[in-house]
């Protein structure tokens, strides 16, 4: 069977929600492809998956990990949220979130975003 054959220890799953357009395909695709699309058109399965994760916390177990991503940093004349607005916001959820900027356009941080994301969920089942 696969586990034979699998060379993994672990299978973890992370689910990107948040509002449409917010770059959550392109933080995708940057991290696992190295690929951005000026253009992308949002798709089924992203819009599927926005209108599942509407309920997330009541379909998941209280240990699952959050983290707050604030994405397209390199549009610095177009924020609207200070990074210390966010931070706090982070700082007052549950028993505290992580809190990282990202830009999937010119690629600041998008691997630390996953990698702390996996490095959370595997310090906590581990
Ligand atoms: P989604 O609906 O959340 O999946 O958003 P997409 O990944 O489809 O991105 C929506 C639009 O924002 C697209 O035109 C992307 O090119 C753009 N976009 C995504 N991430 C960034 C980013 O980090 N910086 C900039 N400038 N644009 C981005």
């Amino acid at each position: 069977g696969r586990e034979d054959t699998d060379p993994f220890d672990y299978l973890f799953k992370i689910v990107v929600i948040g509002d449409s357009t917010v770059g959550k395909t392109n933080l995708l695709s940057r991290y696992a492809w190295n690929e951005f699309n000026l253009d992308s058109r949002s798709t089924i399965g992203v819009e599927l998956a926005t209108k599942w994760l509407r309920e997330l916390r009541s379909h998941v177990s209280d240990d699952v990990i959050v983290m707050l991503v604030g994405n397209k940093t390199d549009l610095r004349h177009l924020r609207e949220v200070s990074s210390e607005e966010a931070a706090e916001y982070a700082g007052t959820y549950d028993n505290n979130m992580t809190f990282i900027e990202t830009s999937a356009l010119d690629c600041s941080n998008v691997e630390q975003a996953f990698r702390q994301c996996i490095h959370e969920i595997y310090t906590k089942v581990t």
